[in-house]
């Protein structure tokens, strides 16, 4: 099947979850103002009747409060009639957008199985059969791309993303394609030189680097809800990376002008062995939230199947610059604090912050007594703070040397040989 089929497929399989998600919606529309609307009917004859006897009313005004229910009964019976013709329109997109994608996959008789997809399941078979074969082909999908975007965050994982794609990119003679993404959450909440790190490594290949920013950074949006994000509601991922870059999405598009709508491709380097939750992503998806008719936006996870030890083996080798948190042995490089880590990294954290004479940990503690919320469940930074203060007292501050995550995960050799070549290049 060649890639133009393929990208086709693709845009009819989105249009076919667009149409299917837009007819759910309608439904539960439908549904939400029947069921208004049969309350408010049931509220008249008891208001009627309430207006015909005198002292048994629970209401103050039982003529205004039957006016109000009447108001409600006739506006909730024009939103169901409404929400109920929305849905018949989606339900018949839907059904066509589906007999499309069947017929294309019919004609191309390349995914045997999954010729007629009216199911969800079918539909998605199809989607994930064409969207890992793409992956197999990363000189072919960088080829297609109008734009390939990487969202850094100068880490670990992000820096091999970001030299891999550039490796495919150059192979495929498409490097001027290649934007590297930074979204800055806040110079208080960062590790510094975050940011700068992230530029370096964009410049190391001569990448165009957009920085991205929302209007408030992470403690605004904590000190604002008067509570810590968490692992089911990461609202400081969504509002402070995934919807500012969805932005330049708009903007790169624009740029870009084209008469045809773009494929997008957008990198992560996040990794299945991260966490349950990310071993259940694919390599390649479609990001149907951030796709329309003028750009389909495929998410990219370039070091997907790759273990920690596989990252700092390609930083190692290809002699990749990291930021110097990683030798104080914090795993991540994320928010100095960052909701997911562990206790024990958080009070490695905080001592960090004294060595760097970072005020970060007394931030954080005051906020979370202003807002009388705990960091995380299990445990409040106030007690962080604490088990580092008992800790530094029984061993001194940290120490650390350049080279010491290389040293940790792959031996003094291979971090000797680094640091060597690293001297040569800078
Ligand atoms: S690093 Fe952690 S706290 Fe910071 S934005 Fe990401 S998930 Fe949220």
């Amino acid at each position: 099947m060649d890639l133009t089929t393929r990208l086709h497929l693709l845009e009819l399989v989105r249009i076919s979850a667009s149409a299917e998600s837009s007819c759910r919606a309608a439904e539960r529309a439908a549904r939400r103002a029947a069921l208004r609307r049969k309350s408010a009917a049931a509220a008249r004859p008891r208001l009627r009747l309430t207006l015909r006897t005198t002292g048994c009313a629970d209401v103050e005004d039982p003529a205004r409060a039957l006016a109000d229910a009447e108001r409600e009964y006739d506006a909730c019976a024009v939103q169901a009639e409404s929400a109920g013709a929305r849905w018949r329109r989606a339900f018949t997109a839907s059904q066509r957008a589906d007999a499309s994608l069947g017929e294309e996959l019919a004609r191309t008789r390349e995914l045997s199985g999954s010729a007629k997809p009216r199911r969800k399941g079918a539909r998605l078979t199809a989607e994930t059969a064409l969207l890992a074969e793409l992956a197999a082909m990363p000189e072919t999908l960088i080829r297609a791309a109008a734009a390939i975007l990487v969202q850094s965050s100068a880490g670990k994982d992000s820096v091999v993303a970001l030299d891999r794609v550039v490796r495919w990119a150059k192979a495929a003679g498409c490097l001027d394609k290649v934007v590297v993404v930074h979204a800055d959450i806040g110079q208080d909440a960062e590790w510094p030189g975050v940011r700068d790190l992230a530029q370096q490594q964009a410049e190391r290949y001569g990448l165009r680097f957009e920085v991205v920013k929302a209007s408030v950074g992470f403690l605004g949006m904590v000190e604002k809800r008067g509570l810590w994000p968490d692992a089911q509601n990461r609202l400081c991922t969504s509002t402070l990376k995934r919807d500012e870059a969805a932005k330049l999405f708009t903007q790169i598009v624009d740029e870009l002008g084209l008469d045809k709508q773009a494929l997008i491709v957008n990198c992560l380097g996040i990794r299945a062995a991260e966490s349950p939750s990310r071993r259940r992503k694919h390599e390649l998806a479609i990001d149907h939230r951030a796709s329309n008719g003028r750009r389909l936006v495929l998410t990219w996870h370039p070091v997907f199947k790759l273990s920690e030890s596989d990252i700092w083996q390609e930083i190692a080798d290809n002699t990749l610059d990291y930021h110097p948190v990683y030798d104080t042995l914090i795993p991540r490089l994320s928010c100095i604090f960052c909701i997911l880590a562990s206790f024990d990294v958080l009070v490695r954290a905080v001592r960090l912050c004294w060595v760097l004479g970072l005020p970060t940990p007394k931030t954080y503690v005051d906020l979370e007594e202003r807002i009388g919320h705990r960091f995380k469940n299990q445990f409040s930074l106030a007690e962080v703070v604490a088990e580092a203060s008992r800790r530094e007292a029984a061993e001194g501050p940290i120490t650390w040397r350049r080279g010491d995550a290389i040293r940790h995960h792959l031996g003094d050799d291979a971090a000797a040989a680094y640091l060597h070549r690293l001297a040569l290049t800078a």
